[in-house]
C-alpha cells in the first residue's frame, strides 16, 4: 500500500511536468512560424524591404554586416496577478502585447523573445527625439500588481539581466528608463516601489547629488526635464512621471526648490 501511494504520486508529477511543458506548445509553434517568415524575408535576393518594395534597379551586396541591435532597456510592471497570467497575455494574438523578458516574483526569468526582435511593450512612446522605442528597445516586464513592493529576488535577477543586455549591446548608461517615463500620462509602470536608485548605484540609469548644486538665475526647469528625455508637451504629466522616477514618495506634481536642484544635476548626466 505503502507503493502504491509513492507510484501515483510520482506518476502524477510526471503528468503535471508533461503538462507545463505542453501548455507553450501551440505559441511556441507560432513563435518559430513567424521567426521562419521573417528568416524567409532576409533570404530574398535581390533585397526587398519588409513593405515587399524594391526601391533600386541594381543590387550589390554587401559582405559587411550584422543585425540591429538594440540601443535601449525599458522597465515595467505587469499590473497582472501572477507569471502565469502574463505569459498568457503575452502568448495570445488577440492581445497584441509582448516583452522580451518576464521576472516572475521568484526571480524566475522568463525570454520570450529573441533581443534583435521587435516587441510590443512601449506603444505610442517618446524619449528625447526617439519615438519608436519599440524599434530600439528591450522590454523587461516585472510581475508584480502595481501596489506591492517588488521582491528582492526579481531585483537580484534583473540586475544580472541588465548586466549582461548592457554588455552584449553595448547599451549607454542613460538609455534604461521606465515605461512611464517614454509614456507619461498614458503610464505609471514601474510604480513608485521601485528603485531607480539601486539600479543607477549598478550603472543603469543615472541618479542626482545635489550637494553641491547651485542654481543659476535663469535655470528652466522644464527645459531640463526635456534635455533628461522628458515630453514635455503636457507638462504636468511630464513632472508627474519624472517624481515616479526620482522623487517616488511626493504624488504632486509640482516643480519645487528641491526638484529644481535634481533636475539641473540630472540634466548635465544625461545630455
Ligand atoms: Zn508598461
Amino acid at each position: 500500500m505503502k507503493y502504491f501511494f509513492l507510484y501515483l504520486s510520482i506518476f502524477c508529477l510526471v503528468i503535471i511536468s508533461a503538462c507545463s511543458s505542453d501548455l507553450y506548445r501551440a505559441t511556441n509553434r507560432s513563435y518559430k512560424k513567424q521567426a521562419k517568415n521573417y528568416a524567409k524575408l532576409l533570404r530574398e535576393y535581390p533585397v526587398k524591404d519588409s513593405a515587399g518594395l524594391q526601391y533600386a534597379e541594381s543590387w550589390v551586396g554587401t559582405t559587411n554586416f550584422t543585425m540591429r541591435r538594440p540601443n535601449f532597456v525599458v522597465i515595467h510592471h505587469t499590473a497582472q496577478d501572477s507569471c502565469g497570467q502574463t505569459l498568457r497575455t503575452f502568448t495570445l494574438p488577440r492581445t497584441a502585447v509582448s516583452a522580451h523578458y518576464v521576472i516572475c516574483h521568484d526571480g524566475t526569468v522568463h525570454h520570450m523573445l529573441n533581443d534583435l526582435l521587435r516587441a510590443h511593450h512601449a506603444g505610442i512612446s517618446k524619449w528625447g527625439n526617439a519615438t519608436d522605442l519599440n524599434s530600439m528597445s528591450i522590454g523587461i516586464e516585472i510581475d508584480n500588481n502595481g501596489s506591492e513592493p517588488f521582491t528582492e529576488q526579481q531585483m537580484n535577477s534583473l540586475l544580472q539581466l541588465l548586466d549582461r543586455l548592457k554588455r552584449a549591446y553595448n547599451i549607454p548608461q542613460a538609455n534604461f528608463i521606465g515605461h512611464a517615463d517614454v509614456a507619461p500620462g498614458r503610464k505609471v509602470d514601474p510604480s513608485r516601489y521601485f528603485s531607480w536608485q539601486t539600479l543607477a548605484e549598478k550603472g543603469f540609469g543615472f541618479w542626482f547629488d545635489t550637494t553641491n548644486v547651485e542654481l543659476p538665475a535663469d535655470f528652466n526647469p522644464l527645459l531640463a526635464l526635456r534635455i533628461v528625455g522628458y515630453n514635455i508637451n503636457k507638462p504636468e504629466i511630464a513632472i508627474q512621471s519624472y517624481k515616479i522616477h526620482f522623487v517616488p514618495q511626493d504624488t504632486t506634481r509640482m516643480i519645487n526648490d528641491a526638484d529644481k536642484k535634481i533636475l539641473f544635476d540630472l540634466m548635465k548626466k544625461y545630455q
